[in-house]
């Protein structure tokens, strides 16, 4: 795509996710000049769940996309300009730091990384030619595709146990494939599964199994195939369904000829402990779940943007008035 103009602010916010659009809040209150661009899926990951049962204040039950819709609301009381682009790279040797979008170059004194994290795969055969064809990574999105059908969900935390409750109101039936023999999702969550499964009573769980391989005809799959190491056997299980709920992986790819990073994970703390959220390039910070290895959550994604933005703050005040 042509890019069609060089745009410069004090601060660059890549990514709107509750870290994004939290720093966005401090950023705009602090009276800095600030751009947000969205990225690929503006929201951020919560847009994939429809009830948020953890989120201070909402005790209702807020869906993640009502969430961050009001978020988005939030930031455009302040005047923050809010870009629809990707950046595909950035340079971070030179002052200003330059920030190459799809639509535009971006340049700025200081950068804030919320690119969150995006959807680890099973990396098995048959998994690229099924994504989109049986495969999903989002039961709000796709769920509905399988009414009445047979699926499974693959995986043991927070994510696959919500998944397999949403579907299973949805689906005839679900298989819900975890590789331990004990679930890493939190207490509630797992109680409320075994009262789904007492409720509608097509939930089956598969402990202790791995995925080895997803048949089909190329068009939709038939049937996957996984190993039961309880029962020391191979079992294949008719669906056209695949859910991926196996974690996720921090979107930090094209920052790492200049950021220091760590199993994926863009490294904080750089600044002798004063700045929380800077990275080992003064003026870089990060905040959520690109730089979070242990709590992964909406309130601490959202806590660390407002960290992040005072850091940006206090950053650009010592060193550009
Ligand atoms: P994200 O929400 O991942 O947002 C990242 C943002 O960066 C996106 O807007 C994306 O478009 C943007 N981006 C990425 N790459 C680029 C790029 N190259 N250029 C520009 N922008 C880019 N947490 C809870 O506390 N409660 C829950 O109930 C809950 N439910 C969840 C349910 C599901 C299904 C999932 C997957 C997660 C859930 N979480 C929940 C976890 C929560 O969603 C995350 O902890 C939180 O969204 C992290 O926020 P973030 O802002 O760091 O990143
Ligand atoms: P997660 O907590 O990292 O859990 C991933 C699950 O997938 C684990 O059970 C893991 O097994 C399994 N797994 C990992 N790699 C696998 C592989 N290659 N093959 C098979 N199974 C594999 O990921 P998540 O559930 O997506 O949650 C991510 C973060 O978002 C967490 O911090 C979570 O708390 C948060 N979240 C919160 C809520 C909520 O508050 N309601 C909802 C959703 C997500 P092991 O257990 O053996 O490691």
């Amino acid at each position: 795509m042509k890019k069609i103009n060089k745009k410069y602010t004090k601060l660059v916010i890549i990514g709107s996710g509750p870290a994004g659009y939290t720093s966005a809040i401090y950023a705009a209150r602090s009276n800095i000049n600030t751009i947000l661009i969205t990225g690929p899926q503006p929201g951020g990951q919560l847009i994939k769940t429809n009830e948020i049962e953890n989120w201070p204040g909402d005790y209702d039950n807020i869906s993640g996309s009502k969430l961050m819709d009001r978020m988005l609301h939030h930031v455009n009381k302040f005047s923050i300009h809010i870009i629809h682009d990707i950046i595909e790279s950035v340079n971070f040797q030179n002052r200003p730091f330059e920030l190459n979008g799809q639509e535009n170059n971006y340049f700025s004194d200081a950068v804030i990384i919320a690119t969150g994290s995006y959807t680890k795969l099973l990396n098995i055969s048959s998994e690229n030619l099924y994504m989109g064809k049986g495969i999903s990574t989002c039961a709000i999105c796709d769920g509905f595709f399988y009414k009445n059908q047979f699926i499974a969900v693959i995986g043991g935390g927070n994510s696959a146990i919500e998944e397999t409750i949403y579907l299973s109101n949805i689906a005839q039936k679900v298989y819900l494939i975890h590789r331990r023999n004990q679930f890493r999702a939190d207490k509630i969550l797992i109680n409320k599964l075994y009262q789904t499964i007492e409720k509608n009573k097509n939930i089956i769980i598969y402990f202790d199994s791995v995925i080895q391989d997803i048949l089909g005809n190329k068009i939709e799959i038939k049937q996957i195939k996984i190993y039961s190491k309880q029962e020391d056997k191979i079992i294949y299980l008719d669906i056209s369904g695949l859910f991926i709920a196996i974690g996720h992986i921090p979107n930090s790819k094209i920052f790492s000829k200049y950021i220091d990073i760590k199993d994926n994970y863009v490294k904080i703390s750089c600044h002798h402990n004063i700045m929380k959220t800077q990275t080992n390039i003064p003026g870089v910070f990060a905040a959520g779940d690109v730089s979070d290895h242990i709590y992964k959550q909406a309130i601490t994604a959202a806590a660390s943007g407002c960290m992040a933005a005072i850091d940006a703050e206090k950053y650009l005040n010592n060193n550009y008035k």
